[in-house]
Formats: structure tokens, C-alpha cells, sequence
């Protein structure tokens, strides 16, 4: 099934425009990171690919200017859109700080590391900290589909407070075979979380790369060590996708 034909209309207009959005809600998952919840309004309708991004408008100081933040949810639920947000500098900072009926304004959607069908290849997820985000929305996306691929999601942070929807993935890893959960933490934490990097954990979770697909997302400084380390351990560069948290 595609993407692209799943509104009764069968067409899905994904040009980036320009959206009002208004704060439903916020939640401190973890010590770090923040869900916001946001319903948008414009001349056109929102639509998104799982994967994509949008890109809030800020003032400071009188100088305006943007930053990107990953769509969490799934298109299913469109015109709402969840971000999941570390606090981590100013602009995040004002994001979490949001308040419901608090409006800002954005511009989207974009991004490419996305999802317009359901895959064949079975696919291994990698994220980090809030680097989750477009991937909750790859893997919200593929169990609404009727017949998704193996999932494997590998989740590390440093320690749990940089793991988001911990119970959510427990959750729908005890509902659904076909998705696997191995949450990584370096901290010592207990029996829920294996202890190490995600890239160690894929390496001894999957045997087998050579048919898989791999989408990687974190900050833009463990990226490329995680894709080298996996390249290195036989996955196949022409399936590999990465998404980078940097701040421009
Ligand atoms: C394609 C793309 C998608 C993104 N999606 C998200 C998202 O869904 N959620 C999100 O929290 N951020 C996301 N980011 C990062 C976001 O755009 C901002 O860069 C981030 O919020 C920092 O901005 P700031 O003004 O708060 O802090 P700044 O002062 O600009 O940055 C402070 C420091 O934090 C580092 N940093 C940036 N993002 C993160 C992060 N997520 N976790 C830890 N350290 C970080 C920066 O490299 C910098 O060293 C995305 C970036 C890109 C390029």
C-alpha cells in the first residue's frame, strides 16, 4: 500500500506551505525530552510523509529565524502533529515551554528521510534521544498498514532520561511480533534497559544484514559513528538512510 493512495481522494498535496499552529497540549516524558502536541491551520490542507519535518518560526532579540523539528505522529492524524522536543537550547527551550492555546507560526512539510510505501526489506530503526521523532512516525505508519516488515528498533541515550515512549514501545512490542524493542542505555539501569551503544546491540541482535534496510537518526555527532560502525558490520551503504540533529 501506498501513502500517496490512502485518502479517498488518492492524491496527497505534500508541497511545503505555510501553517498557523496552535499548542492542544505538552507533556515532560523524561527529564530532557517533551511531547507537544499541535493542531494546524492554513489555506491548505497539512499533509506529511512519516519522516518529515517542520520548520517553527522564532523572534529573538528582533531578528526572526527558524529551526526544524521532526513530525513524531502519524499523517493519520493530520491536521494534529506531535513533536518530540530535548531541551537543549533557546528555541527548544521555547517550544517546551509552550502553553495549550499558545500559537506559533511554521512552515512545512519537508524532510527525506521518509516513507511513501510499505517497504518489503524488513527494516532495523537506530535513534537516539530525541532523535526518535521521525521514526515513531515511520513506525506508527507501518502497524496501521495491514502486512508491515519486521521492525527492529534499537534505542540508546545515556541514560533512561533520554529514552522517550519507553512504555509505549514495551507496548507495542508485546502486541505485535513483527516489532522487536531493545532499549540501550551506557548507564547502569536495571533490568529493562541493555547496557551499551545501539550499534554494539544491532551486532548482536541481527545476523543477518545483507536484505535489511537501516535508518539511523541522532545528533548529528553519533551519526556517522553508528553508520560506520553498521557499514562496517556488513549492512549494505545503498540502504542506509540517516537523519541529522544539528542546529543550523
Ligand atoms: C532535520 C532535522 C530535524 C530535527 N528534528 C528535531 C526533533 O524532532 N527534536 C529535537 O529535539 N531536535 C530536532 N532537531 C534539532 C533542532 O532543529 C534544533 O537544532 C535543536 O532544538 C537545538 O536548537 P536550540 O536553539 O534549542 O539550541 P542550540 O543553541 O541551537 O543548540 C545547542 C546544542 O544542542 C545540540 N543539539 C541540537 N539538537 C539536539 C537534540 N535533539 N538533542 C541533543 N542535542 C541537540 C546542538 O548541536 C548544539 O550543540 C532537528 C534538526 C534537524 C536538522
Amino acid at each position: 500500500m501506498t501513502l500517496l493512495s490512502t485518502r479517498s481522494d488518492g492524491f496527497i498535496d505534500l508541497a511545503p506551505a505555510d501553517y498557523r499552529a496552535t499548542v492542544l497540549c505538552t507533556l515532560q516524558m523524561t527529564p530532557t525530552i517533551w511531547s507537544i502536541h499541535l493542531v494546524l491551520e492554513g489555506e491548505k490542507e497539512f499533509n506529511f510523509l512519516p519522516g518529515q519535518s517542520v520548520w517553527p518560526r522564532f523572534e529573538r532579540d528582533g531578528q526572526v529565524f527558524t529551526k526544524i523539528y521532526s513530525i513524531a505522529s502519524c499523517p493519520s492524524l493530520c491536521p494534529e502533529i506531535e513533536l518530540c522536543i530535548s531541551r537543549v537550547g533557546w528555541s527548544s527551550n521555547y517550544m517546551c515551554d509552550l502553553k495549550p492555546g499558545d500559537t506559533i507560526d511554521l512552515r512545512g512539510s519537508y524532510g527525506m528521510m521518509t516513507l511513501d510505501a510499505v517497504p518489503k526489506q524488513d527494516i532495523v530503526y537506530v535513534a537516539e534521544g530525541s532523535g526518535i521523532a521521525p521514526i515513531k512516525s515511520h513506525i506508527e505508519w507501518l502497524f496501521q498498514q495491514e502486512n508491515p516488515p519486521n521492525v527492529w528498533l534499537f534505542y540508546g541515550g545515556e541514560d533512561p532520561s533520554e529514552i522517550a515512549y519507553h512504555a509505549l514501545w514495551k507496548d507495542l512490542a508485546s502486541h505485535n511480533l513483527k516489532f522487536r524493542y531493545i532499549p540501550l542505555v551506557m548507564a547502569r539501569a536495571g533490568e529493562e534497559f541493555e547496557q551499551g551503544r545501539p550499534e554494539q546491540a544491532v551486532r548482536e541482535f541481527i545476523k543477518k544484514t545483507d536484505s535489511l534496510l537501516l535508518d539511523i537518526c541522532a545528533v548529528e555527532s553519533r551519526v556517522d559513528e553508528i553508520k560506520e560502525a553498521l557499514l562496517a558490520y556488513g549492512f549494505n551503504s545503498e540502504s542506509v538512510r540517516t537523519e541529522r540533529f544539528c542546529s543550523f
